[in-house]
């Protein structure tokens, strides 16, 4: 049987809230990764998840490429994400005791990944505890050994627009594969990647709970997060 945290980035949207709705009451605590200028436009929803006792992470402020920006921009969108977040922490009456980070694109910022290593870790910054996952490409990408929180199954439900050729038939295929194979299912845990974007809903509604719910067909326990220092790490 797998074990797997779920975790879910570019919040908030409009279906954040019926996703944490659906995930909760169904068991499952996603760690939550917020885009820091949308918190600032609807900080309720922020503070709704919060409230509801769930960790939201920081994802950068405006959702930058750090392998692409220079690393003084670098750094001004992780700590200008980083305030956004204290102060919707305040806001919500809740303590922020654990702080995690998440590159967008999954571009762990090239030449500058130590700058931002020491940034991280000087903000107090964890990561999400991945010692369970053996996928091997997680391993052989270097993610393992990454200061961000990283994913060792990306469910791609994002290419799900026009123009692209991807199905919610193939995303379902993939859950098949790394979730449902026989020899898959030793004592494993995975990282699943997926997001809150209201675009996915209109094309494809509800597409969080298929996902989950093929997930669960093949025994999947959800458990939650736990967080580990990473700059010991090499
Ligand atoms: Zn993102």
């Amino acid at each position: 049987m797998i074990k797997a945290v779920l975790t879910i980035d570019d919040m908030p949207q409009e279906n954040t809230i019926p996703i944490i709705d659906y995930c909760l009451g169904i068991g499952i605590k996603p760690l939550l990764f917020t885009i820091g200028e949308f918190a600032e436009q609807k900080p309720e929803i922020v503070i709704y998840a919060l409230q509801k006792g769930l960790i939201v992470g920081n994802h950068t402020y405006s959702h930058a490429n750090l392998s692409e920006v220079t690393l003084d921009e670098g750094i001004e969108e992780i700590r200008k994400c980083d305030e956004v977040l204290d102060r919707i922490y305040n806001e919500a009456g809740v303590e922020r005791k654990i702080k995690v980070f998440r590159y967008p694109y999954l571009a762990c910022g090239g030449e500058n990944n130590k700058a931002y290593t020491d940034l991280l870790r000087d903000l107090g910054y964890k990561k999400l505890d991945d010692t369970g996952v053996i996928a091997p490409g997680y391993i052989s990408n270097g993610w393992k050994f990454e200061n961000g929180t990283n994913c060792s199954f990306d469910c791609q439900e994002y290419m799900l627009r026009e123009g692209s050729d991807m199905t919610m038939d193939k995303i379902l295929q993939n859950i098949d594969e790394a979730f449902g194979k026989a020899e898959q299912t030793k004592e494993q845990e995975h990282i699943i990647l997926t997001h809150s974007h209201d675009l996915t809903d209109e094309r494809e509604p509800l597409y969080y709970k298929t996902m989950i719910e093929r997930m669960l067909s093949y025994g999947t326990e959800f458990v939650e997060p736990k967080f580990m220092d990473f700059w010991s790490l090499s």
